[in-house]
């Protein structure tokens, strides 16, 4: 009887600690939710003012009212002050747009090769002024991902105008797209530039939100710090893997592997049946 009794209370304990547990899980989800809408209410409501700040800027910078040089200066900082916020606003609503309690993916065949040439393209200015050696190398046959298009283009976009951005001018930029040799279907995407590098310190909270390095030269270029913690979030709800290495002073390598597409599927309109 007295065995009895011990096991009955034993379980009992355990219920109760499986209910304060699960409280604890309710409680953590709540605040999970609360944080997101947090997040999205914020942004929307920063948006609309922003962008009237910015129109009216816009013309008065354009000369449409007649201002001296001093204001002119005070409008350029308020213009770059702004142009930040926007940047901010547009990240924060794309990690939660990303985050734990986003919609689940609608993955179909995406043509990683095209989402980096476009993403080369937006970078185009900042390559050209900057004389950087930029090589793509990718198979003959077009590489393609299982995943959401605009969420891989956002990662393509995010890495290589990193590599631009963090590297100093006549250096090299190089990005190599594989399958992986290792029987899997994975598409390998390999972002390496001869920049200025990252710590072992800064490397271990590289992917967390609003992290920017200490590094003097790299704090210098605009950033809000949020890409990368978008990149990781992307990559790990397609279930694929990020990994870097880095060295400080001599560049950076960042390696994307994504789940392939079926090989009967192709994401090129070209190959689309005709209507
Ligand atoms: P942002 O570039 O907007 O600051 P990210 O999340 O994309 O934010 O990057 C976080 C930080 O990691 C950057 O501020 C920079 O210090 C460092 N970093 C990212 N990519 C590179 C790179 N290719 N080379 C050197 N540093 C980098």
């Amino acid at each position: 009887l007295l065995d009895i009794g011990h096991d009955l209370g034993r379980a009992t304990l355990n219920a109760r600690t499986f209910e304060r547990e699960h409280a604890l899980v309710a409680e953590l989800q709540a605040l999970d939710t609360y944080k997101s809408q947090l997040i999205a209410t914020v942004s929307h409501e920063l948006k609309s003012p922003l962008t009237t700040v910015r129109g009216h800027l816009e013309m008065l910078q354009t000369g449409e009212v007649e201002i001296g040089d001093e204001a002119h200066a005070s409008l350029t900082a308020i213009g770059r002050a702004s142009q930040r916020m926007s940047r901010v606003i547009e990240d924060l609503l794309l990690l939660r747009q990303v985050g734990e309690s986003a919609a689940p993916l609608d993955p179909g065949p995406v043509a990683v090769d095209e989402l980096v040439e476009d993403a080369l393209a937006m970078s185009a200015l900042a390559i050209r002024t900057k004389r950087l050696h930029v090589d793509l190398q990718a198979p003959e046959r077009p590489v393609v991902a299982l995943g959401e298009h605009d969420e891989l283009a956002t990662v393509m976009h995010n890495l290589v105008s990193n590599a631009v951005k963090y590297t100093p001018s006549g250096r090299a930029v190089d990005v190599r797209l594989t399958y992986a040799d290792d029987g899997t279907d994975e598409v390998v995407v390999v972002v390496h530039d001869e920049g200025l590098g990252i710590s072992a310190e800064d490397q271990e909270r590289l992917f967390t939100e609003f992290f920017r390095s200490t590094n003097p030269e790299a704090v210098e270029q605009p950033g809000t710090g949020l890409g990368l913690a978008i990149v990781k979030r992307i990559v790990e709800r397609h279930h694929g893997s990020i990994a870097v290495t880095s060295e400080l002073g001599r560049g950076s390598t960042f390696t994307i592997r994504l789940p392939g597409a079926p090989p009967h599927s192709s994401a090129r309109a070209a190959d689309a049946p005709l209507p």
